[in-house]
């Protein structure tokens, strides 16, 4: 049977493997599409998850979460390093980067410094 597969598959003409070639590129594009929307949804249950753990429930991801909490401080650290490249600083009211030039805060206008 798989000869004869073979043989139909080498009897396909070329309009026919233009059409095939088209309707896997749409296939694969619906499963890229599938996938993205997949991806999505666990980083969504991966946020929930951090939120409980943050709230007390490990669910067995304590580790991990530890992991996103120390990435989490880097990202502030690195923050700040720019911050002080910049010269800038935050507003005490509403957390805003600020230039330190500024006397008053262009988001919350609350007084800078
Ligand atoms: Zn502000």
């Amino acid at each position: 049977m798989a000869f004869f597969d073979d043989v139909k598959k080498l009897g396909k003409n070329v309009a026919e493997k233009g059409k095939d070639a088209i309707e896997i590129t749409k296939l694969n594009s619906q499963i890229s599409s599938e996938k993205d929307k997949m991806k999505d949804l666990f980083s969504k249950i991966g946020e929930q998850v951090f939120l409980n753990f943050k709230n007390g429930n490990d669910q067995g991801f304590g580790e991990w979460c530890v992991q996103i909490q120390e990435m989490e401080a880097k990202v502030e650290e690195l923050k700040n390093k720019v911050m002080e490249i910049k010269d800038s600083t935050k507003c005490a009211t509403c957390g805003a980067e600020v230039s330190k030039e500024t006397a008053f805060c262009p988001k919350c206008g609350a007084k800078v410094n």
